[in-house]
């Protein structure tokens, strides 16, 4: 357990890997965020605790009236009769009790609903939190399974666990309240019964610690496999997978994967919540005895007329009330270290800091309509992987030239892409706008001078004026430009009931479902909405036909006039009329010329290029 602290508290760059100053970090840093998210129900809380400890105390101590009064009554009563004054003093006892005992319900009921209302407002606080992180992160650590471990286990601890901590230790303390309050009765009785009530409780309390510690480890381990399983469960729920998992038949088999991975940690989990029950079981039952050796000792004393029966009453009522308030309170403990453990998996994902940032003091953003883009011996591979994908890269794309990248599958465009659109940094090397390095600029004011049509752009189940104007949610989703953008994309408005207001996608009632050129029309709008200077589109056509294409390139030549702009294809038909084409080979540049001079250079390109032609003759 140490070993796992040690390693977290070195990523969080906390506490100098001392565990327990770790430990009290997260917990401060928690009760921070339960305090932020609700401050007037957290102090609520604290009110209600105070006022239940002390009226737990006014509870017994009316007993302890009531049970004095009827023994006052039993040894003065002659012939069995009692007195009106009797009866009345014993109801008032009974009623005070009873007054008391309804302020309990009535504080209880309050801490539920408070307890509710503090619930949902910590959940939604580090939801937001969560999100803040998981759009500030860089793109590479969602292309990295490490991450994603911790990025599922933050998502599960991160709704529940810091309250679950704030009210452990409200319960640590409320019960330590009531076990104070209680012992100081229980001392008037005898020295002896707090620390036999200690000495009987603390084992168990022992054994859970220590399988809260398994229990944490093995939940760890067990996170990818947990992974797998969702994963399975997503092929076989999500309509994404639907048409292929049913032409393929691969729904028995998907069924069975998923069935054999829970059966497997079921068991696994099972096993270690049998062995902490087993073990709770041990300590509660020694508890038992402890609790029940006390009770035999006071019953003695009852007996040789050392206590009364209203004090036996109350010390057997005070005993019962120390004992659960003691086992509340060791069990908080025990939750407490256990959840401190697993809020660790919300910090480390807290703690993961995004590499591609904004500098300090960034440089002013070189004017982009008139500046060009330089690639300098670039060298790149992706964080989590050895291969080099991207070696010795350098070209310029000059102010307003149109550039087309081509070259076989793998060998590193969308790569560059990423790149250029600044969502990694080279490995080695440069990326220059005019004359500044890209690493020098403000990142939002750069991407923002980008427009970019992505291989695998989204398709937002949104109305069509929504997904179009989500490329610039500057303007009002009402400015003509986003019905211009839509125009000029050719986007499928007049086949649509509502035209660009219809809900697309299949996810919600009312949605109309596109086809895939006709989504990757309503990405190219989104591209185009942008209106930035730099263009960079990797294939934006690969599902539309002929004739779309051809339109598509001949209106870009117009629309990107004077606009740098960098355009991936395998259609190298439709690419031959741009200004220049680099030709991209296992990483490398290749060739970089017009079509024309490529052709004549006989070299990768015109041997592509001659393959296409041949199908079309
Ligand atoms: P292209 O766009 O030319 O088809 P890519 O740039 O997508 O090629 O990929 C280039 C190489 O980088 C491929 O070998 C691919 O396996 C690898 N690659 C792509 N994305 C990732 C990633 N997120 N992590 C690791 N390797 C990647």
């Amino acid at each position: 357990m140490c070993r796992s602290l040690k390693a977290k508290t070195t990523q969080e760059g906390q506490s100098l890997g001392v565990p327990g100053i770790s430990l009290l970090w997260r917990l401060r840093r928690t009760v921070s965020f339960v305090w932020k998210s609700g401050p007037v129900w957290t102090v609520a809380n604290g009110v209600l605790i105070v006022a239940n400890g002390a009226l737990l105390v006014l509870f017994l101590y009316a007993i302890k009236l009531f049970g004095d009064e009827v023994a006052k009554a039993v040894e003065a009563g002659v012939d069995g009769t009692v007195s009106d004054e009797q009866q009345w003093q014993m109801l008032l006892m009974v009623g005070f009790a009873a007054g008391v005992a309804l302020l309990q319900s009535l504080s209880q009921a309050a801490g539920r609903w408070i307890g509710e209302a503090q619930a949902q407002a910590v959940t939604d606080y580090m939801y937001g939190i969560l999100h803040d992180k998981s759009v500030a992160v860089d793109l590479s650590y969602y292309e990295n399974p490490g991450f994603k471990d911790k990025l599922h286990r933050a998502q599960r601890e991160a709704p529940f666990r810091p309250r679950r901590i704030v009210s452990s230790l409200l319960d640590v303390s409320n019960n330590g309240v009531l076990l104070l309050s209680m012992a100081a009765l229980l001392v008037s009785y005898h020295w002896a019964v707090l620390p036999v009530l200690l000495l009987s409780s603390v084992p168990g309390a022992l054994l859970r610690l220590r399988y809260s510690s398994h229990y944490y480890s093995w939940e760890r381990k067990a996170t990818p496999r947990e992974r797998l399983s969702l994963y399975t469960n997503m092929v076989l729920t999500l309509v994404d997978y639907a048409k292929e998992l049913r032409i393929f038949g691969l729904g028995p088999m998907m069924r069975s994967r998923f069935g054999g991975l829970r059966d497997e940690l079921r068991q696994e989990k099972l096993i270690v919540t049998r062995r902490r029950s087993v073990a709770e079981f041990v300590g509660e039952g020694l508890a038992v005895v402890g609790v029940f050796g006390v009770l035999a000792a006071m019953g003695h004393s009852a007996l040789a007329g050392t206590i009364s029966v209203g004090s036996l009453m109350m010390y057997w009522g005070g005993l019962q009330k120390s004992w659960a308030s003691l086992g509340l309170m060791l069990r908080g403990v025990s939750l407490l270290y256990e959840d401190n453990l697993f809020i660790s998996d919300l910090f480390e994902f807290l703690g993961v800091e995004p590499r591609v940032v904004s500098p300090p003091t960034p440089k002013a953003l070189p004017p982009p309509r008139s500046s060009g883009i330089r690639f300098e011996n670039v060298r790149f591979r992706y964080p989590h992987d050895e291969r080099i994908v991207l070696e010795d890269v350098s070209f310029e794309l000059a102010a307003g030239e149109h550039v087309a990248l081509v070259g076989h599958n793998g060998c590193g465009k969308t790569t560059l892409v990423k790149l250029l659109c600044r969502l990694y940094d080279p490995t080695e090397g440069t990326i220059h706008l005019g004359d500044v390095d890209l690493r020098e600029l403000d990142l939002a004011q750069y991407r923002g001078s980008v427009g970019v049509l992505m291989q695998d752009y989204c398709r937002y189940q949104m109305t069509m004026r929504e997904n179009v104007w989500l490329g610039n949610i500057a303007l009002d989703p009402r400015d003509p430009r986003v019905d211009r953008a839509v125009e000029e994309a050719a986007a499928p408005t007049a086949e649509l009931p509502e035209g660009i207001e219809s809900m697309l996608g299949s996810t919600f009632l009312g949605g109309h479902e596109l086809s895939t050129g006709q989504w990757q029309k309503i990405a190219l709008a989104r591209m185009l909405v942008r209106d930035a200077p730099i263009l960079v589109l990797d294939e934006p056509t690969s599902a539309m036909d002929a004739e779309a294409e051809e339109e598509l390139i001949r209106k870009l030549r117009t629309q990107a006039q004077g606009r740098t702009t960098l355009l991936i294809s395998h259609r190298l038909a439709a690419i031959k009329q741009l200004d220049r084409i680099i030709y991209l080979h296992q990483g490398r540049v290749a060739e970089s010329g017009t079509h024309d001079e490529l052709i004549q250079l006989g070299g990768g390109y015109a041997h592509l290029y001659e393959l296409q032609s041949q199908h079309y003759r």
